[in-house]
């Protein structure tokens, strides 16, 4: 991943910390890694190679007692310590709670539906449904995980701040899915994350801001200080990144999304389009692609799926004609497998 990650803002530096790795070696061996062996019947634990004793009174630290598969006992789990702390919420989490007791007792059952109910704490249940949400928006656009958890991390850092009081849920989750969608280098278009919301595209971007500002009062800037979302798409996202994805959803195959990245990179080459979003690239080279292909795709489906109007992909498109002598691959016209005489006309 680029740039600094998302811990390391969160948290302040500490100045110096001891190191406290304990490093046990056998004295007379000295081998790296030593050869350690824990006898629990003994409580010893002894170096495997020599034989001397290098510790005694160790802690068993396995199981009291032992599971079935197939024997689950009514979810009576006999562990007697609770879950990792999870460090996306807030608090400890580090409460004594009272068990569910025996079986057939009630007392039990009812003090620990008591106790939930009056530690439950709201903060964690707001938390909670938030990064819900945010599962359910990334699964929904086949996010890959590492987005989901840099996503609820930007959340958290986010919440914490307590600047965006009054801006709704969902655009504050949406924009943290985008930023996190930069940080883990996923190309997404910014009017993509705004399809996942019925959020109003300038209210994700005002949020979007605020974000920023937050991370460069921490002293570093989400993706190296840049301020509009046209320049933000420029450095994130490159045509070729989005190709393949777009060709997807129109049902076009792998041999047009192969033959529309490299028009486009010829294209870039030639310095065909220079200073047009890579988005508007990708869609005309498609256009472009698909008709020489044989799989023709009109305009305005093509501009349906990547969101760039009909216009925009028939004036970039002229200028692929214009050149297409130089973009066209003559092997494919050679091998058969494209056609000069497919092109849209313009
Ligand atoms: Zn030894």
């Amino acid at each position: 991943m680029a740039g600094p990650t998302v811990a390391a803002i969160a948290a302040p530096q500490p100045a110096f910390q001891k190191n406290l790795n304990v490093h046990l070696i056998c004295p007379d061996c000295r081998e790296v890694p030593p050869n350690l062996v824990e006898n629990f019947s003994e409580g010893d634990m002894v170096c495997g190679s020599c034989g001397l004793v290098l510790g005694d009174r160790i802690v068993d630290t396995r199981s009291e007692w032992r599971t079935f598969a197939n024997d689950d006992q009514g979810n009576d789990d006999p562990s007697r310590v609770g879950e990792a702390i999870n460090p996306l919420l807030s608090g400890s989490q580090l409460d004594t709670m009272i068990s569910y007791g025996a079986p057939g007792s009630s007392i039990g059952r009812d003090l620990n539906r008591t106790q939930n109910k009056a530690i439950h704490d709201k903060k964690d249940t707001a938390l909670q449904a938030a990064y819900a949400k945010i599962s359910q928006m990334c699964e929904r656009y086949s996010l890959p995980k590492m987005v989901q958890d840099v996503a609820k991390e930007i959340y958290k850092i986010v919440e914490d701040h307590r600047k965006l009081k009054g801006k709704s849920q969902e655009s504050i989750e949406a924009a943290a899915i985008f930023v996190a969608c930069r940080q883990a280098g996923v190309a997404r278009t910014f009017k993509e994350i705004c399809m996942l919301t019925s959020v109003p595209k300038k209210e994700i971007g005002r949020v979007f801001k605020i974000i920023e500002s937050i991370f460069q009062q921490n002293g570093t800037s989400i993706v190296a200080a840049v301020a509009t979302e046209k320049e933000y798409q420029a450095v994130a996202t490159n045509a070729e990144d989005l190709m393949s994805r777009f060709c997807s959803h129109l049902g076009l195959t792998s041999q047009v999304a192969s033959g529309a990245q490299h028009l486009a990179r010829r294209a870039a080459k030639e310095g065909i389009l220079a200073g047009r979003s890579p988005l508007s690239i990708a869609a005309a080279a498609i256009y472009m692609a698909a008709g020489l292909f044989g799989e023709p795709r009109s305009a305005n489906k093509i501009s349906e799926r990547t969101g760039v109007s009909d216009g925009t992909i028939k004036t970039s498109y002229k200028f692929l004609w214009d050149a297409r002598e130089k973009l066209v691959d003559l092997q494919w016209i050679e091998s058969k497998k494209a056609s000069m005489t497919g092109l849209p006309k313009v």
